[in-house]
C-alpha cells in the first residue's frame, strides 16, 4: 500500500524550474503561494530531495497561521511531517527543514556514513531503504505503515524523475508562471533521462491563478514501475 502522491510545481512557461546556478527563482506569485499554503495544510506529508534541500533551504512548513489553526483543531499537528531524501545523508545540520516546527523524515541508504547517520538522529528520524539510493517504493510503504495517506512532493527535478519511474506519483500539478527562463542546463519540472514511452496524463483542470496558469494532470501510465504497489 503507499499514500495518495502528488507532485506540484511552479514552472516558467519553456518548462524550467529554476536557472542554470540552480537558485531558488520566484516563479509563483503571491496567490499561487497561498494556493501551495493549503496544499501543504491538507496533505500529512512534504517530500523534498536533497538536492532542494541544498539549492534552497526550504523550511516546508505552513505559513498561515488561521491554516496551522484549522489543521489543529482536525486533531493534527500544526505542520505536515516533512520528508526528505537523501541517499548519502548530506543534509547540513542547520538545513532549515530540521527545524523544531514540524517532524521530519531522512530517507536514507545504505551507502551512507554511519557516524553521519547517528548525529543526524538528534534532530530527525532517519529510516534507511535501498543500497545506492533511497528506494522510494519502500519509502511509500514505509510512510502509509506511520499513518500517512497524502503526500505533497515539493521537488525537485531529479525525484521528480525518479518518483514517476518508479510509478508512485498519482497527481501532478504545474504552475506556469509569467516568464521563460531559458538555459539547457536549468532544472525542468522532470529531469533523468526520457521516458519510452511518455508518461501519459489526463487534464482534470486548468485555471488562471494571478498572472499564470495552474494545469492539474492525472497520471494514467505507470508502466514504467519496477515493481507495482497499488
Ligand atoms: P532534487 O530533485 O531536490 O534532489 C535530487 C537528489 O535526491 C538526487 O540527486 C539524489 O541525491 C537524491 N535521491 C536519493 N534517492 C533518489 C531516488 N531514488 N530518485 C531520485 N533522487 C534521489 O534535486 P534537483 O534535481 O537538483 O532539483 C533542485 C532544483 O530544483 C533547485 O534548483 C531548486 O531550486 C529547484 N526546485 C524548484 C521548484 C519549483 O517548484 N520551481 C521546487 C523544488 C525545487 P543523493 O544520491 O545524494 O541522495
Amino acid at each position: 500500500m503507499k499514500p495518495f502522491v502528488f507532485i506540484n510545481v511552479a514552472s516558467s512557461v519553456d518548462g524550467k524550474i529554476s536557472d542554470e546556478s540552480r537558485r531558488q527563482l520566484r516563479i509563483s506569485c503571491e496567490e499561487d503561494f497561498r494556493r501551495v499554503d493549503e496544499l501543504r495544510a491538507e496533505s500529512d506529508a512534504v517530500m523534498v530531495g536533497i538536492g532542494t534541500v541544498l539549492a534552497d533551504d526550504p523550511r516546508l512548513t505552513v505559513k498561515s497561521e488561521e491554516l496551522r489553526r484549522w489543521r489543529v483543531k482536525r486533531g493534527l499537528p500544526e505542520n505536515p511531517i516533512r520528508v526528505v531524501v537523501d541517499s548519502r545523508c548530506r543534509i547540513p545540520p542547520n538545513a532549515r527543514v530540521l527545524g523544531g516546527e514540524a517532524e521530519t523524515i531522512v530517507a536514507v541508504s545504505r551507502v551512507a556514513d554511519r557516524n553521519r547517520i547517528e548525529r543526524l538522529r538528534e534532530r530527525a528520524e532517519v529510516v534507511v531503504l535501498g543500497e545506492n539510493r533511497v528506494d522510494l517504493v519502500a519509502l511509500m510503504r514505509y510512510l502509509h505503515e506511520r499513518g500517512i495517506r497524502r503526500v505533497m512532493v515539493e521537488g525537485g527535478a531529479t525525484l521528480n524523475y525518479g518518483l514517476l519511474k518508479e510509478g508512485l506519483v498519482d497527481e501532478i500539478y504545474v504552475y506556469y508562471g509569467n516568464m521563460i527562463i531559458g538555459g539547457a542546463k536549468a532544472p525542468t519540472v522532470v529531469d533523468g533521462t526520457s521516458f519510452d514511452p511518455p508518461v501519459e496524463l489526463e487534464l482534470i483542470s486548468v485555471e488562471r491563478v494571478g498572472r499564470g496558469v495552474l494545469t492539474k494532470w492525472r497520471v494514467v501510465s505507470r508502466r514504467f514501475g519496477r515493481r507495482k504497489i497499488s
